[in-house]
Protein backbone atom coordinates (compact mmCIF):
# COMPACT_ATOMS: atom_id res chain seq x y z
CA UNK A 1 0.00 0.00 0.00
CA UNK A 2 0.91 3.33 -0.40
CA UNK A 3 0.25 7.29 -0.47
CA UNK A 4 2.01 9.88 -3.45
CA UNK A 5 0.62 13.80 -3.80
CA UNK A 6 2.14 16.46 -5.72
CA UNK A 7 1.63 20.32 -5.18
CA UNK A 8 3.36 22.41 -7.48
CA UNK A 9 3.93 24.20 -11.15
CA UNK A 10 3.71 20.52 -12.80
CA UNK A 11 0.95 18.50 -14.28
CA UNK A 12 0.27 16.29 -10.52
CA UNK A 13 -1.52 13.55 -12.55
CA UNK A 14 1.96 11.85 -14.17
CA UNK A 15 3.95 12.74 -10.89
CA UNK A 16 1.21 10.13 -9.12
CA UNK A 17 0.55 7.69 -11.65
CA UNK A 18 4.21 7.01 -11.97
CA UNK A 19 4.91 7.16 -8.10
CA UNK A 20 2.23 4.80 -7.32
CA UNK A 21 4.06 2.52 -9.81
CA UNK A 22 7.22 2.90 -8.10
CA UNK A 23 5.12 1.81 -4.52
CA UNK A 24 3.54 -0.97 -6.22
CA UNK A 25 6.32 -3.74 -4.47
CA UNK A 26 4.61 -2.80 -1.07
CA UNK A 27 1.55 -4.62 -2.52
CA UNK A 28 -1.77 -3.43 -2.94
CA UNK A 29 -4.97 -4.40 -4.63
CA UNK A 30 -7.11 -0.96 -5.66
CA UNK A 31 -5.47 2.09 -6.93
CA UNK A 32 -6.84 5.81 -7.17
CA UNK A 33 -6.54 9.36 -7.08
CA UNK A 34 -7.85 13.33 -6.97
CA UNK A 35 -6.86 15.67 -8.53
CA UNK A 36 -8.25 19.48 -7.21
CA UNK A 37 -9.16 21.71 -10.28
CA UNK A 38 -9.17 24.70 -7.08
CA UNK A 39 -12.90 24.55 -6.99
CA UNK A 40 -13.41 20.64 -8.22
CA UNK A 41 -12.14 17.38 -7.32
CA UNK A 42 -11.67 14.97 -10.07
CA UNK A 43 -11.54 11.56 -8.30
CA UNK A 44 -10.93 7.83 -10.06
CA UNK A 45 -10.41 4.74 -8.29
CA UNK A 46 -10.53 1.18 -8.85
CA UNK A 47 -9.96 -2.08 -7.95
CA UNK A 48 -6.76 -3.70 -9.41
CA UNK A 49 -3.40 -2.55 -10.80
CA UNK A 50 -2.08 1.04 -11.37
CA UNK A 51 -2.85 0.15 -15.18
CA UNK A 52 -6.34 -0.23 -14.79
CA UNK A 53 -6.03 3.36 -12.43
CA UNK A 54 -4.36 4.80 -15.57
CA UNK A 55 -7.07 3.16 -18.27
CA UNK A 56 -9.62 4.75 -16.19
CA UNK A 57 -8.50 8.00 -16.12
CA UNK A 58 -8.21 8.35 -20.04
CA UNK A 59 -11.15 11.09 -20.37
CA UNK A 60 -9.85 12.83 -16.96
CA UNK A 61 -8.27 16.51 -17.51
CA UNK A 62 -4.86 16.29 -15.89
CA UNK A 63 -3.79 19.91 -16.11
CA UNK A 64 -4.28 20.48 -12.38
CA UNK A 65 -1.18 20.97 -10.38
CA UNK A 66 -2.54 19.31 -6.69
CA UNK A 67 -3.69 15.70 -6.11
CA UNK A 68 -3.24 12.62 -4.02
CA UNK A 69 -3.33 8.77 -4.92
CA UNK A 70 -3.22 5.61 -3.04
CA UNK A 71 -2.72 2.01 -3.45
CA UNK A 72 -4.85 0.12 -1.06
CA UNK A 73 -4.22 -3.37 0.93
CA UNK A 74 -7.76 -3.48 2.37
CA UNK A 75 -8.37 -4.32 6.13
CA UNK A 76 -11.88 -3.07 6.48
CA UNK A 77 -14.27 -4.04 3.53
CA UNK A 78 -13.59 -6.10 0.37
CA UNK A 79 -11.29 -4.91 -2.37
CA UNK A 80 -13.70 -3.20 -4.50
CA UNK A 81 -14.01 0.24 -6.40
CA UNK A 82 -16.32 1.75 -3.43
CA UNK A 83 -14.06 1.11 -0.86
CA UNK A 84 -10.97 1.99 -2.91
CA UNK A 85 -9.36 5.11 -1.62
CA UNK A 86 -9.80 8.35 -2.16
CA UNK A 87 -12.80 9.13 0.13
CA UNK A 88 -14.77 11.76 0.13
CA UNK A 89 -16.91 13.13 2.81
CA UNK A 90 -20.45 13.69 3.04
CA UNK A 91 -20.00 17.68 1.96
CA UNK A 92 -18.18 16.41 -0.98
CA UNK A 93 -15.23 19.00 0.69
CA UNK A 94 -12.76 17.14 1.99
CA UNK A 95 -11.18 13.98 0.34
CA UNK A 96 -8.44 11.74 1.87
CA UNK A 97 -6.04 8.99 1.47
CA UNK A 98 -5.34 6.42 4.15
CA UNK A 99 -2.97 3.47 4.83
CA UNK A 100 -3.04 1.91 8.09
CA UNK A 101 -6.34 0.86 10.49
CA UNK A 102 -8.19 2.83 12.63
CA UNK A 103 -9.32 0.81 15.21
CA UNK A 104 -12.30 2.59 16.96
CA UNK A 105 -13.80 3.31 13.61
CA UNK A 106 -16.90 1.76 14.64
CA UNK A 107 -17.72 4.15 17.80
CA UNK A 108 -16.85 6.92 15.83
CA UNK A 109 -19.18 5.82 12.79
CA UNK A 110 -22.06 5.58 15.53
CA UNK A 111 -21.80 8.93 16.42
CA UNK A 112 -21.33 10.35 13.20
CA UNK A 113 -24.90 8.09 11.69
CA UNK A 114 -26.43 9.71 15.02
CA UNK A 115 -25.62 13.26 13.42
CA UNK A 116 -26.78 12.23 10.10
CA UNK A 117 -24.16 11.02 8.25
CA UNK A 118 -24.09 8.12 5.35
CA UNK A 119 -21.40 5.58 4.86
CA UNK A 120 -20.94 4.46 1.17
CA UNK A 121 -18.32 2.12 2.06
CA UNK A 122 -17.07 -0.54 4.68
CA UNK A 123 -13.72 0.83 5.06
CA UNK A 124 -12.39 2.63 8.59
CA UNK A 125 -10.75 5.29 6.20
CA UNK A 126 -14.90 7.03 5.29
CA UNK A 127 -15.64 7.38 8.92
CA UNK A 128 -12.24 9.57 9.18
CA UNK A 129 -12.67 11.94 6.44
CA UNK A 130 -16.24 12.18 8.28
CA UNK A 131 -15.28 12.65 11.53
CA UNK A 132 -13.20 15.79 10.20
CA UNK A 133 -15.97 17.29 8.16
CA UNK A 134 -17.72 17.09 11.43
CA UNK A 135 -15.16 18.44 13.37
CA UNK A 136 -14.43 21.20 11.10
CA UNK A 137 -17.74 22.16 10.58
CA UNK A 138 -19.04 21.53 14.55
CA UNK A 139 -16.05 24.09 15.54
CA UNK A 140 -15.58 26.11 12.35
CA UNK A 141 -12.04 24.86 11.83
CA UNK A 142 -8.97 25.46 9.20
CA UNK A 143 -8.67 21.95 7.53
CA UNK A 144 -5.53 21.71 9.81
CA UNK A 145 -7.29 22.13 12.87
CA UNK A 146 -9.60 19.96 11.71
CA UNK A 147 -7.48 16.85 10.71
CA UNK A 148 -5.48 17.68 14.06
CA UNK A 149 -8.51 17.51 16.61
CA UNK A 150 -9.71 13.91 14.09
CA UNK A 151 -6.28 12.46 14.61
CA UNK A 152 -6.46 12.96 18.59
CA UNK A 153 -9.66 11.04 18.83
CA UNK A 154 -8.25 7.91 16.35
CA UNK A 155 -6.82 5.20 18.04
CA UNK A 156 -4.79 3.09 15.45
CA UNK A 157 -1.77 3.41 12.70
CA UNK A 158 -1.91 5.57 9.76
CA UNK A 159 -0.56 7.42 7.29
CA UNK A 160 -3.27 10.02 5.70
CA UNK A 161 -3.06 12.92 2.94
CA UNK A 162 -6.09 15.24 3.05
CA UNK A 163 -7.60 17.96 0.77
CA UNK A 164 -10.36 20.41 1.05
CA UNK A 165 -11.93 21.90 -1.13
CA UNK A 166 -12.57 25.61 0.77
CA UNK A 167 -8.84 26.24 1.06
CA UNK A 168 -7.64 24.20 -2.07
CA UNK A 169 -3.95 25.72 -1.75
CA UNK A 170 -3.09 22.88 0.88
CA UNK A 171 -1.87 19.26 1.38
CA UNK A 172 -2.21 18.15 4.86
CA UNK A 173 -0.81 14.83 6.19
CA UNK A 174 0.17 13.19 9.43
CA UNK A 175 1.60 9.30 10.71
CA UNK A 176 1.52 7.29 13.21
CA UNK A 177 2.61 3.90 12.54
CA UNK A 178 3.20 4.27 8.71
CA UNK A 179 6.13 6.13 6.62
CA UNK A 180 5.13 9.25 4.71
CA UNK A 181 7.97 11.48 3.52
CA UNK A 182 7.81 14.70 1.55
CA UNK A 183 9.90 15.98 -0.85
CA UNK A 184 10.94 19.52 -0.91
CA UNK A 185 11.36 21.26 -4.35
CA UNK A 186 11.23 24.47 -5.91
CA UNK A 187 8.34 25.81 -4.70
CA UNK A 188 6.60 22.62 -5.45
CA UNK A 189 6.01 19.58 -2.84
CA UNK A 190 6.04 15.94 -2.96
CA UNK A 191 4.58 13.26 -0.46
CA UNK A 192 5.22 9.52 -0.90
CA UNK A 193 5.15 6.73 1.34
CA UNK A 194 9.30 5.86 0.66
CA UNK A 195 11.00 8.59 -1.24
CA UNK A 196 11.32 6.90 -4.66
CA UNK A 197 8.42 8.86 -6.08
CA UNK A 198 10.26 11.65 -6.45
CA UNK A 199 13.82 11.53 -5.96
CA UNK A 200 14.17 12.13 -9.43
CA UNK A 201 12.31 15.54 -8.55
CA UNK A 202 14.69 16.63 -5.36
CA UNK A 203 17.14 15.15 -3.28
CA UNK A 204 15.60 17.39 -0.33
CA UNK A 205 13.03 15.25 1.86
CA UNK A 206 11.67 15.19 5.55
CA UNK A 207 10.37 12.29 7.00
CA UNK A 208 7.56 12.83 9.16
CA UNK A 209 8.43 11.37 12.27
CA UNK A 210 5.10 9.36 14.86
CA UNK A 211 2.97 11.28 16.23
CA UNK A 212 3.85 14.23 13.58
CA UNK A 213 1.62 15.75 10.48
CA UNK A 214 2.28 18.84 8.51
CA UNK A 215 0.79 21.40 6.61
CA UNK A 216 2.37 21.64 2.82
CA UNK A 217 1.20 25.15 1.07
CA UNK A 218 2.49 26.74 -2.07
CA UNK A 219 5.10 29.12 -1.01
CA UNK A 220 5.72 28.76 2.49
CA UNK A 221 7.98 26.27 4.42
CA UNK A 222 6.15 23.02 5.47
CA UNK A 223 4.79 23.14 8.60
CA UNK A 224 5.45 20.63 11.07
CA UNK A 225 3.80 20.08 14.37
CA UNK A 226 3.33 17.51 17.34
CA UNK A 227 -0.34 15.98 16.65
CA UNK A 228 -0.85 15.55 20.56
CA UNK A 229 -0.31 19.00 21.60
CA UNK A 230 0.16 21.28 18.48
CA UNK A 231 3.54 22.59 19.46
CA UNK A 232 5.33 23.45 16.30
CA UNK A 233 8.45 21.47 14.94
CA UNK A 234 11.29 22.52 12.98
CA UNK A 235 11.27 19.90 9.93
CA UNK A 236 15.02 18.28 9.77
CA UNK A 237 15.39 18.40 5.51
CA UNK A 238 17.94 15.62 4.64
CA UNK A 239 19.94 15.26 1.53
CA UNK A 240 18.58 11.84 -0.24
CA UNK A 241 21.83 9.54 -1.77
CA UNK A 242 21.31 7.97 -5.05
N1 LIG B 1 -7.80 0.42 6.45
C1 LIG B 1 -7.91 1.06 5.17
C2 LIG B 1 -8.80 0.26 4.25
O1 LIG B 1 -9.02 -0.89 4.43
C3 LIG B 1 -6.55 1.34 4.52
C4 LIG B 1 -5.82 0.09 4.08
C5 LIG B 1 -4.42 0.39 3.54
O2 LIG B 1 -3.50 0.54 4.34
O3 LIG B 1 -4.26 0.50 2.31
O4 LIG B 1 -9.31 0.79 3.31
Amino acid sequence: CGIVGYIGPREAYPIIINGLKRLEYRGYDSAGLVLSTGSEFELVKTKGKVSDLEEKSASLDKTPHIGIGHTRWATHGVPNDVNSHPHMSNNNEIVLVHNGIIENYESIKQLLIGKGFVFYSDTDTEVLVNFIQYIQSENNLSLTDAVRVALNEVIGAYAIAVLDKKDPDHIVVGRLGSPLAIGIGDNEFFIASDASPFIEFTKDAVYLDDGEMATISLGKEVDVRKIQDNVSVIPDIQELQL
